[in-house]
């Protein structure tokens, strides 16, 4: 997972805009934090909006973090997506047991005390599985024991996510008294409070220490976690729903909440980007011939086909040189396949080097036989460029007792369309020229058929 938001080194600026992110939000809370107990409207559309928001967004954190373990094998991560999960499952049921949201005292006869006590469940929960987390670093990523160890972290955190949520649903008689007459204040004054506190303190240290806030993800849970930690402070300090600290929590709360998911989706869009231009490059470097260099036959017949097609759009002409280097199975046969295929080498530079349109390029059709299609390009203007390839080989000076011309040569075949209808008729009607100028002498450019010296070859023959 190099260069991920998991592998990379956290850029400095996401570490300035994190930063700012932890000023504004601990500014705020500082702010509010001596009037958190000022009561506010009562606004009942709040919490649901509030409760929905947070499970879909730890939901989707969840499942983003989850598909990141099964790539990376990283038991951390998994034990981060488990931590999520944690989190939404708490939020959906705390919604559902919330008084005055589905019914007055809340769905699945739950009591009084049951939404504080799973808030202290996700509260305390969440920064404990974050050490848990911190825990599962010392595995050395994707071994199988490591993929083993995050996956029952993750599932381990469910359910004990639900079954404290549960016991607090089914059994909060058993539990101490933290709500009286719609005031906490027994949760923000008696012991349950600071530990809820000190475990989120602990929760933060532990992330920022191990982790030492390293890769972007790392950095993003450190803000999820500085915010859940003002979340707790200014939830205690409002010490009643409704008040302004409680209210203020609750964004807090979805700070921390949506921090990590926008990393993700960042970081998740970023990654489609690089895997469309990995995906190109490749797709590019599969088409070179492993010999040339240049473009090979496949990505030739799939382009010319586009260029035709565009031809007859533009309604421009087309035009083709097929290239052949001369006696060259003489030339193997004197100096051996070795420097044959240096000598194709060779060839092949001169002849893209010697292309000056800038879209313009050379394939290896197969063998010693190389192919250029020029659009928009005329007749004319074709066998121009097909004579200065000719001459770029030529230059190169290659001897060879092969060749009566004493140096390597090459043959060049021109045709020209400006109704493309068959790209196969003017790959054919090129070959026709190559033909005729093997048999006019070779290290030669030949375009249209002249009015008949030649014989038209069996390959060109129409039935
Ligand atoms: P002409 O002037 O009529 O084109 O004669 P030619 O000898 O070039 O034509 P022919 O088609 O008979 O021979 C082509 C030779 O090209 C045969 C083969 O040994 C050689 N050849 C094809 N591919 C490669 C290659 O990748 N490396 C090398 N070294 N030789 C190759
Ligand atoms: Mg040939
Ligand atoms: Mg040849």
């Amino acid at each position: 997972m190099e260069g991920t938001i998991i592998g990379a080194q956290a850029s400095r600026t996401q570490r300035v805009f994190a930063l700012l992110v932890c000023c504004l939000m601990l500014g705020g809370a500082g702010v509010v934090y001596s009037r958190s107990d000022v009561s506010l409207p009562v606004l009942t559309a709040f919490l649901p909006i509030f409760s929905t928001t947070i499970v879909l967004t730890e939901g989707i954190t969840s499942l983003l973090l989850a598909a990141y373990f099964r790539v990376s094998g990283l038991p951390s991560v998994a034990a981060l997506s488990g931590a999520y999960a944690f989190t939404a499952l708490t939020a959906a049921l705390q919604l559902a047991v919330f008084p005055g949201v589905f019914t007055a005292t809340g769905l699945l006869g739950a009591g009084m005390q049951t939404a504080v006590w799973i808030w202290v469940i996700w509260h305390a929960g969440f920064p404990l599985l974050i050490l848990l987390a911190a825990a599962q670093r010392r595995f050395e990523p994707g071994a199988a024991a490591a993929r083993r160890s995050g996956a029952v972290t993750a599932c381990a955190a469910v359910l004990l996510g639900f079954g404290f949520s549960l016991l607090a649903i089914f059994r909060s008689s058993w539990m101490p008294l933290l709500v009286a007459h719609g005031s906490y204040a027994r949760l923000s004054h008696g012991w349950i409070g600071i530990a809820v506190e000190a475990i989120a303190v602990l929760g933060l240290c532990a992330h920022a220490y191990s982790t030492r806030l390293r890769s972007p993800l790392d950095l993003w849970v450190g803000v999820a976690l500085v915010a859940m930690l003002a979340d707790v402070t200014l939830t205690l300090a409002g010490s009643s729903r409704f008040s302004l600290g409680w209210y203020a929590a609750r964004c807090a709360s979805l700070t921390s909440s949506i921090v990590v998911l926008a990393a993700l989706i960042f970081e998740t869009s970023g990654l489609y980007i690089r895997l469309a231009r990995a995906n190109r490059a490749l797709a590019v470097e599969a088409a070179l011939d492993a010999l040339t260099g240049l473009f090979d036959r496949g990505w030739f017949d799939r382009h010319f086909e586009a260029e035709a097609l565009a031809a007859r759009r533009a309604d421009s002409c087309l035009s083709v040189l097929m290239i052949d280097v001369d006696h060259f199975k003489d030339y193997n046969d004197t100096y051996g396949h070795v420097r044959g295929d240096e000598c194709l080498r060779r060839v092949a530079r001169a002849l893209q080097s010697a292309l000056r349109r800038q879209d313009d390029y050379v394939c290896r059709y197969g063998g010693e036989e190389f192919v250029v299609p020029l659009p928009n390009c005329s007749h004319t203007v074709a066998l121009r460029i097909g004579e200065s390839l000719r001459h770029a080989v030529r230059a190169l000076a290659m001897p060879t007792a092969s060749n009566p011309a004493g140096f390597v040569t090459v043959s060049v075949g021109v045709a020209t369309t400006s109704d493309v209808i068959n790209t196969a008729e003017l790959i054919k009607a090129a070959d026709v020229s190559l033909y005729r100028a093997k048999l006019a002498g070779r290290n030669r450019v030949v375009g249209k058929p002249e009015p008949v010296d030649f014989p038209v070859p069996a390959f060109a023959q129409r039935t």
